[in-house]
């Protein structure tokens, strides 16, 4: 798993692993499943576990495997209130966006529910210090194994919609720059100063 070379710092028990910047190969493959035997691996476990804090350190909704490294199809997910800060009330509501729980999802399916068709920015660890606008469904359904190897059908709608697609896209080789609108593509910064403010 490369983990020793991939290691950036640990914390506690876990470690914040190296993430991958768009150009590297192995975010264009992809990812190959896991089984229930491997899923209950220490492996497994460990990777899940270090992805969790690679994601809370970088900070990030969202994290697959194959961003760390390792093409499997394996994401985490996790959106905290803390992260809610500047972004305001009529933001969330317009998004759809609140708090949600850590979890895994392990060798997906999804199903589009709507049509691709709600445009909003949105950023990627792998593609640092840029944004984009990236036309998405505002609703899914994914069918997938939870970090316990449990089936597990998962419906939603909003901002979770958002990351499901845009997670479960890292897992088949495709990045947000593929589906972006190009003449929206925008440095971190001047998203700040151009666009956010143009938000409700
Ligand atoms: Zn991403």
């Amino acid at each position: 798993m490369n983990e020793k070379r991939d290691t950036v710092s640990s914390k506690g028990n876990a470690v914040i692993l190296k993430i991958y910047s768009v150009g590297h190969p192995v975010l264009r493959q992809q990812a190959r499943s896991l089984s229930t035997e491997e899923i209950h691996s220490s492996l497994i476990q460990d990777l899940i576990a270090n992805m969790r804090e690679t994601m809370r350190d970088a900070p990030g909704v969202g994290l697959a495997a194959p961003q760390v490294g390792q093409s499997l199809q394996l994401t985490v997910i996790e959106d905290r209130i803390e992260y809610f800060k500047g972004v305001s009330e009529a933001e969330l509501k317009e998004r759809e966006r609140s708090p949600i729980d850590f979890h895994a999802i392990i060798n997906p399916e999804i199903e589009l529910l709507s049509p691709p068709e709600v445009v909003a920015h949105e950023g990627c660890l792998s593609v640092p210090g840029f944004m984009a606008a990236v036309p998405r469904s505002r609703s899914v359904r994914v069918t997938c194994l939870d970090e316990h190897g449990e089936p597990k059908v998962i419906e939603a709608t909003g901002w979770y919609a958002r990351i499901l697609q845009h997670e479960i896209d890292h897992l088949r080789g495709r990045l947000y720059i593929d589906l972006m609108q190009s003449d929206s593509f925008t440095t971190l910064e001047n998203y700040q100063r151009h666009v956010k403010k143009q938000l409700p």
